[in-house]
């Protein structure tokens, strides 16, 4: 098995939105950080409708670390200005569903996303989103491996090992963003099985 030299800064794994948006702010920081994808961009994800949170945690991140990026997709106003395809979201419903009753009014609860102050929220298209984040991480330094799996990772007192079918990597930290793939949930040999994550698991993930 080949393994490089190099001890990046952080390796992060998965190229998902939030991946991509660590990725952007600590490569513009000026850290080395390296991408592992088991896909390649653009790739089909779930996951598209944006909610105030979400949409208020983009834009305090594109502001507070400058990667104007994050927050293209926070709301219609930015997103117009910046990405091609979005659906626009005005409003948020549910119906409290009883088993074998029919819904009255008082079982919905419409909630109202208003125009101001920064707009209509969006639903994003994930295949574009992903892939334009992931091209922001590379422009701002990251180095990308798409295609790679992460199999398993392995703590050192100073560094994590990161095991791919072609070589292995060395970081600092590593951050799993792998999400329903999460390697560290799945199989780390560092992770005890119950995902009962030690003290010093903590110091890196
Ligand atoms: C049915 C459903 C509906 C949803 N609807 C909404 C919604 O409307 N609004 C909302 O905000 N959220 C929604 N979510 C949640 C949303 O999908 C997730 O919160 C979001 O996708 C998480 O993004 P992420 O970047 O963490 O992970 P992901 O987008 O899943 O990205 C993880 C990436 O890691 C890669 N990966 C995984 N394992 C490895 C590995 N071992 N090696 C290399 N790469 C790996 C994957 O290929 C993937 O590209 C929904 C989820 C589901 C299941």
């Amino acid at each position: 098995m080949k393994s490089q030299t190099k001890i990046y800064d952080v390796a992060i794994i998965g190229s998902g939105i939030s991946g991509s948006s660590l990725a952007c702010i600590l490569a513009k920081k000026g850290l080395s950080v390296i991408i592992f994808e088991q896909n390649s961009h653009p790739r089909f994800a779930i996951g598209e409708s944006m909610i105030l949170e979400s949409s208020e945690m983009m834009r305090s991140l594109a502001k507070f670390y400058d990667v104007p990026e994050i927050n293209y997709y926070s709301s219609v106003k930015t997103a117009t200005k910046t990405v091609n395809s979005y659906g626009v979201k005005k409003h948020f419903g549910f119906v409290l569903h009883q088993e074998g009753e029919v819904a009255t009014d008082d079982d919905v609860l419409q909630a109202i996303i208003p125009d101001k102050p920064y707009g209509h929220e969006i639903h994003i298209f994930r295949q574009d989103s992903d892939y334009l984040l992931l091209q922001a991480a590379i422009k701002y330094g990251c180095e990308v491996h798409q295609k790679t799996t992460v199999e398993d990772i392995t703590l050192q007192k100073n560094k994590v090992i990161i095991k791919t079918p072609k070589e292995n990597f060395q970081a600092k930290f590593v951050v799993d963003g792998g999400n329903f793939g999460s390697i560290i949930r799945k199989n780390s040999t560092s992770t005890p099985k119950k995902c009962e994550p030690k003290p010093e698991d903590f110091l890196r993930i």
